[in-house]
């Protein structure tokens, strides 16, 4: 199959595009390099890859394909005060565009959504169901908000045209060729910890994530797309194993067994509390489950930051 990848230089898009291109498919990664790297495509079968180096904000031609994964628009909590109007319209104006590319050439499209629609939840676990909790006007509503609204362009897009359109809804995954630089918590505490640098826990560390590994995550997104009669569906995707963020230091700081301690700094503004997926649609419609748990997963992506993560090693995932 001919598969487009929006975003397919980032993490996650790297890893969707190796994936998809092992198991015999052409790949097309649209990407603006904004937030992703050219290295990370370097050990990727390029026979089979074309990289279109464009911005989804604008009229890209895109060529025809039997699938999309619109995975681009930055992530980082850290990129949400630089680029806030970047985001926003790309997560907007952008899937826009690629909705128009998939009713174009009849193409099954997954769209990256993620747990900020939940923003700061008061109902734990989050199910689908769970309509969330966002401040529309703070920090980290030019990401949360344009997801929401990119969701809701996707319902309409399905009402309107009967586009056959599926939404993850993406908790915090890390793994190998996140950048040390990207200022999520898992390569930031690795970075740090790895300098012997103090680990910066924001707040007093007691608010939790649930981390999923990327090969994981992936292989969610892949099932997504390829089980037949999931038009329409929106779905969690990641993993239960919920943990706090002083605990996570905790754990890198003992992997990495380095000298390195905790600064604790201010937390940030509607950072949300707890967060934890419900993940009982997602098993039972995509056959699916996380595998790697987070010991195993952080060894894996230590080990890839050990080696340089800037010099991309092949990361063993796929
Ligand atoms: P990333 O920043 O590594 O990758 C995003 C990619 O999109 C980058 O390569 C960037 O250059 C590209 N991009 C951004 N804006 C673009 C634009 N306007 N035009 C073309 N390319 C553009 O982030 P990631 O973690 O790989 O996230 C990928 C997707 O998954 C995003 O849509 C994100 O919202 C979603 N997601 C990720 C997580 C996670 O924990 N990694 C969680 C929830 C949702
Ligand atoms: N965090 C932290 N120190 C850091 C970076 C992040 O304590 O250097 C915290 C952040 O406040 C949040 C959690 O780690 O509570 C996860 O942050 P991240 O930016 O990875 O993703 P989020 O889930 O907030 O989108």
């Amino acid at each position: 199959m001919r598969v487009l990848v929006s975003g397919g230089a980032g993490f996650l898009g790297s890893h969707l595009c190796e994936a998809l291109i092992k198991d015999g498919h052409e790949v097309i990664c649209v990407d603006n390099f904004g937030s992703g790297r050219r290295q990370n495509l370097r050990d990727i079968d390029s026979g089979r890859l074309t990289v279109i180096e464009g911005d989804i904000r604008k009229n890209i031609t895109f060529p025809p394909v039997d699938r999309i994964y619109h995975l681009a628009s930055r992530a980082s909590p850290a990129d949400f005060t630089d680029f806030p109007v970047r985001i926003a319209l790309t997560n907007t104006e952008g899937t826009r565009q690629l909705l128009d590319h998939a009713v174009a050439c009849d193409a099954r499209m997954v769209f990256a959504s993620t747990s900020e629609v939940y923003g700061d939840p008061e109902v734990h676990p989050q199910p689908e169901s769970y309509n969330g909790n966002v401040n529309i006007r703070g920090p980290r509503g030019c990401y949360d908000e344009s997801k929401r609204f990119g969701e809701t362009l996707t319902v309409a897009y399905e009402d309107e045209y009967d586009l056959d359109v599926r939404t993850a809804r993406i908790f915090n995954t890390y793994g190998t060729r996140m950048r040390e630089d990207d200022g999520r918590v898992v390569p930031t505490f690795i970075t740090q910890a790895l300098r012997g640098d103090d680990l910066t826990v924001y707040g007093d560390g007691t608010q939790t994530r649930s981390f999923c590994y990327v090969s994981d995550t992936i292989a969610g997104l892949r099932a997504l797309m390829e089980q037949d009669g999931l038009q329409g569906t929106v779905v969690n995707v990641g993993c239960e194993n919920e943990i706090s963020i002083q605990t996570l230091a905790e754990k890198i700081l003992h992997i990495c067994d380095t000298t390195s301690g905790i600064r604790y700094e201010p937390k940030p503004a509607d950072d949300p509390t707890r967060r934890k997926p419900d993940l009982t649609k997602a098993t039972r419609i995509l056959d699916w489950q996380p595998t790697v748990g987070l010991e195993e997963g952080l060894q894996r992506t230590i080990a890839y930051f050990q080696g340089g993560a800037r010099n991309a090693i092949p990361s063993p995932e796929h």
